[in-house]
């Protein structure tokens, strides 16, 4: 059982949390990050946290700092009240040259606003206690391509501010929680199958459930036709896809511009086989890279509960639209480089586009825009 201690700043909870195996070696690489996360994304935080940094006791240099870094929305509401205004480098004016943010080192974790604080860690702490850190940091993925290891779990004792709803999940919804989690986990880690036909499994599994959620889970039929790999068919709707990603942000747009001309100059299956091809002989373990993204990733986010969607059926497109997204983009991006750092460069972009930009929803309305949300054109799909 955990400790929780009441605080005027919120709510200390001293917890066992499940966590995966790397997360005891995960530390900021600070200036060493090459795509920072206090670059580049509108970060908004509620209203208690402005109106409670803009009350701290600090010296004249930081309060100005500190009143240059937030701005209020004119849209705000009490979640979503103040912006962080980047300075002309697309920076946050906090962040200090070593890479460290200033006012964390002048005043300690204590008054960082909750996303500054705890990124790029994921508490959770509703259905279970579980914590995480996020593919959308380079260090987290670097810590995953460490080995090809299948990710395990372990409990540690973690103390973290933050708001508990405590009776929020009933008891036996947290008993359902932990057993699909458990069985689903178990699909996308079983390296037998391939990594696209472990996931269309993990779709039937959720698609039952949508209709019963007490159907028994051994009992679904987990069989898989073959399906006949149709790239022209891929590419025409992840052009379409990517492009809208590209086009709402700005920022990521030199990045993968690059990735769609490359793609429209050439016979589509002559260029796919070639990047395929290519990405195999620099990345030999790609597919279990991608498994472990994906574990991480559907840990981090509750799958298949995340709070984001409406339904089970919601949440198969997303894993299959994070899978296709990632995949597309690497293959395109890496085609003519050949380290590791470059592929989680990509990554850690196409995962803060995943974080950042109601990707659930926006997958969605896109794909099904293309008549590709049922379950045989998503089989389609993910044979990229
Ligand atoms: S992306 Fe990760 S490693 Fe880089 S600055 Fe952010 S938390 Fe640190």
């Amino acid at each position: 059982m955990g400790e929780i201690v009441g605080s005027k700043s919120g709510i200390s909870s001293k917890n066992e949390y499940l966590v995966p195996d790397y997360y005891k070696y995960f530390s900021c690489k600070g200036k060493e990050c090459r795509y920072t996360c206090c670059s580049g994304w509108k970060v908004t935080i509620p209203m208690n946290e402005y109106f409670k940094l803009h009350g701290i006791t600090c010296n004249k240099k930081l309060r100005e700092n500190i009143d240059r870094t937030f701005r209020t929305l004119p849209d705000f509401t009490p979640e979503r009240y103040a912006e962080i205004i980047h300075n002309s480098f697309g920076e946050c004016p906090l962040l200090l040259a070593n890479g460290y943010c200033n006012l964390h080192s002048q005043l300690g974790e204590e008054v960082l606003p909750s996303v500054c604080r705890y990124y790029p860690r994921g508490p959770k702490v509703d259905y279970a206690f579980e914590c995480s850190t996020t593919n959308s940091c380079e260090r987290t993925l670097e810590l995953l391509f460490e080995t090809d290891d299948l990710i395990s779990f372990e409990k540690r004792r973690i103390e973290l501010k933050i708001p508990l709803s405590l009776g929020k999940v009933k008891a036996d919804e947290k008993l359902i929680y932990e057993s699909v989690r458990t069985f689903v986990f178990k699909i996308l880690q079983d390296r037998t199958v391939s990594l696209p036909d472990r996931i269309l499994k993990i779709g039937k599994v959720i698609l039952e459930l949508d209709g019963d959620i007490h159907t028994n889970l051994l009992e679904i039929d987990l069989s898989i036709l073959p399906i006949t790999k149709d790239i022209p068919y891929v590419y025409q709707i992840m052009e379409n896809v990517a492009s809208w990603f590209i086009e709402k942000n700005p920022n990521i747009s030199p990045f993968f511009s690059d990735i769609l001309s490359y793609l429209e100059n050439k016979p589509i299956e002559e260029a796919y086989l070639e990047i395929e091809q290519h990405l195999s002989e620099v990345l030999p373990n790609h597919e279990i890279m991608f498994e472990k993204m994906l574990m991480n990733n559907l840990f981090f986010r509750q799958f298949p509960f995340q709070e984001f969607t409406s339904n089970f059926e919601e949440e198969f497109v997303y894993l299959c639209g994070a899978y296709l997204f990632t995949r597309y983009l690497s293959l395109g991006y890496m085609r003519d480089k050949s380290s590791i750092d470059d592929f989680v460069d990509i990554m850690a972009r196409s995962f803060r586009v995943i974080a950042h930009f109601r990707f659930e929803r926006n997958i969605f309305q896109l794909l099904k825009l293309q008549n590709a949300i049922s379950y045989e054109s998503l089989a389609k799909l993910i044979q990229i």
